[in-house]
């Protein structure tokens, strides 16, 4: 796909209050690269509705991320383990997560590799959108 076609996504920081911000440890093993692609295909699928958005700014404490993950619709924080990064992080900023969602609880086995099974990222990105769209 050349440059020109990529998929354009609405700014986050423009448009939190009227999305489901998504935030992903993306970590260094199956469970976070789970996590990360599952972020990835909600945000592919439905733009409208969900957008990834960067965890490392808001840990960083960048201030224009600080104020997206504050106004956003709903915020989804995707952790890959029990050691739940995303949901330490937005506690040590002030923030709990509307969703928190633990990619190990979902049948995934925490492996050190980066690769993974598509199917899982599927099958999680389905009940997630369904987990919000149920309220
Ligand atoms: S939640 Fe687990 S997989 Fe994700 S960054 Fe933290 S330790 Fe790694």
């Amino acid at each position: 796909m050349t440059k020109e076609n990529w998929q354009r996504l609405p700014g986050c920081h423009q448009k939190a209050d009227n999305l489901d911000i998504i935030l992903v440890c993306d970590g260094a093993a199956s469970v976070g690269q789970v996590g990360h692609e599952v972020g990835v295909k909600l945000t592919k699928v439905m733009p409208q509705e969900f957008r990834l958005c960067c965890l490392a700014a808001i840990a960083a404490g960048s201030k224009l991320h600080l104020e997206l993950a504050q106004k956003a619709k709903k915020l989804i924080a995707i952790n890959g383990c029990g050691n739940k990064c995303v949901t330490k992080i937005l506690e040590q900023r002030g923030m709990k997560p509307t969703y928190e969602f633990n990619i190990v609880e979902e049948d995934v086995e925490k492996v050190p590799t980066l690769d993974f099974d598509e199917a899982d990222v599927d099958r999680i990105a389905t009940k997630i959108a369904q987990t919000i769209a149920k309220g």
